[in-house]
């Protein structure tokens, strides 16, 4: 069984080798760039790749303010400070999740709600989100949004871009406005993925990266928070331990954290950059390539929603069936040919298993039937 499928992933990679499920390329400057921090000594806390990281950044996803943190969760956490989010308040989520989003609330002291995803975009469904909020929550004189049973706050709101492709962010942006939630968005899979235009991440006060070495380009480690230019100048002086800038005296005015992206993983990002364009167009091609290969299979290829141009950071596909995804991952996996589950759904995680939720069916849906192919970049097809 999935011979032929198996077959298809070993020719595209053109190796009879183990075929990872997503390993970076560096076929670009980054050996210039890396060997110019250690020539200048400047490999930690201040050096010139951290700015132009920064300002390349913004320029890319035409966000005012880019800000490089040390990861994806990091920025994630400071995100959702600067959203507002205070200890005891709720923070609402998709359950089809890495873990991070989930984790970034709970270090606010918050505790995430759970509503369901779309099947056709695998991100935050705004109708589910609608129905859960009018069945369970109502907007207060003071302008907050509280439960209806116990008048906790609900503060904000994380959609996240699954695998690269956009959730519907025209939705979820009117369901917030409407509800008084801070739009808080975890791009950390979908650098380079665009809603009708606008890159993703740029839609509420503030949005997430992550360059871990899984991603589409990587810092090694490192993340990126996305904001306007003065939430942007909060998240700088919160991750950079709240110093305040003076020519010797050491003089921090509230609780910093020590979340910079040191200038030695600038430099690596710097150089990956300049790739993702080409890194994308590889990434489209072999997604196309999936798409007819699998074309009248009963293995439905996942794609991109209408208007949106995603990077397809992983490849996906809906199984019909609990017991065709298991066949499909030992099949795979046996012949050397990585491929993976998508996650557990956050509420069955024991730390997360006591959080408000609304119905999840779409989510334990495809829970029991996606699964990540092969993704990398297409070695050959890279060129300078
Ligand atoms: C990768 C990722 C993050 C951030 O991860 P880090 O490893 O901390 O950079 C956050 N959310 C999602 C959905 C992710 O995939």
């Amino acid at each position: 069984m999935f011979d032929a499928l198996i077959r298809f992933v070993r020719e595209q990679y053109r190796s009879d080798d183990f075929i990872p499920l997503h390993a970076p390329v560096f076929a670009g400057r980054e050996r210039d760039y890396v060997t110019d921090t250690l020539d200048s000594t400047f490999v930690s806390s201040v050096g010139a790749y951290v700015d132009r990281f920064e300002r390349d950044t913004a320029a890319y996803t035409g966000s005012p303010r880019a800000v490089a943190t040390v990861n994806g969760t990091a920025a994630l956490h400071i995100a959702l400070q600067l959203a507002g989010v205070e200890p005891g308040e709720l923070v609402i989520t998709q359950p089809l999740t890495f873990v991070a989003t989930c984790n970034a609330i709970a270090y606010c002291s918050a505790e995430p709600v759970f509503i369901d995803v779309d099947r056709h975009t695998l991100g935050l469904s705004p109708g589910a989100l609608e129905t859960w909020l009018t069945d369970n929550a109502r907007v207060g004189d003071d302008g907050l949004c509280r439960t209806r049973d116990n008048g906790q706050v609900i503060r904000a709101c994380v959609p996240m871009h699954t695998f690269g492709h956009p959730a519907d962010l025209d939705g979820l942006v009117d369901v917030c406005a409407r509800w008084k939630l801070a739009l808080v968005e975890d791009a950390a899979e979908s650098l380079g993925s665009f809603y009708k235009g606008r890159h993703t991440g740029t839609f509420g006060a503030l949005g997430t990266l992550s360059y871990n070495g899984n991603k589409i380009i990587t810092t090694g480690g490192g993340g990126m928070i996305l904001a306007g230019e003065e939430l942007g100048a909060r998240a700088k002086h919160l991750t950079t331990t709240a110093k305040k800038p003076h020519p010797y005296e050491y003089v921090h005015d509230e609780l910093g954290y020590n979340y910079r992206l040191p200038n030695l993983n600038a430099a690596l990002g710097c150089a990956q950059l300049e790739q993702l364009e080409a890194f994308i167009a590889t990434k489209r091609e072999l997604a196309a390539r999936y798409a007819a290969h699998l074309a009248g299979s009963e293995l439905q290829f996942v794609t991109e929603p209408a208007e949106c141009r995603s990077n397809y950071w992983l490849n996906a596909v809906i199984c019909s069936s609990h017991e065709q995804r298991d066949a499909l991952l030992k099949a795979t996996n046996d012949k050397g040919v990585m491929s993976r589950p998508i996650w557990a759904l956050m509420n069955r995680l024991p730390i997360y298993a006591h959080c408000r939720k609304g119905d999840l069916s779409n989510a334990e849906w495809l829970e029991a039937r996606v699964v990540n192919l092969p993704s990398s970049v297409l070695p050959k097809e890279i060129s300078e």
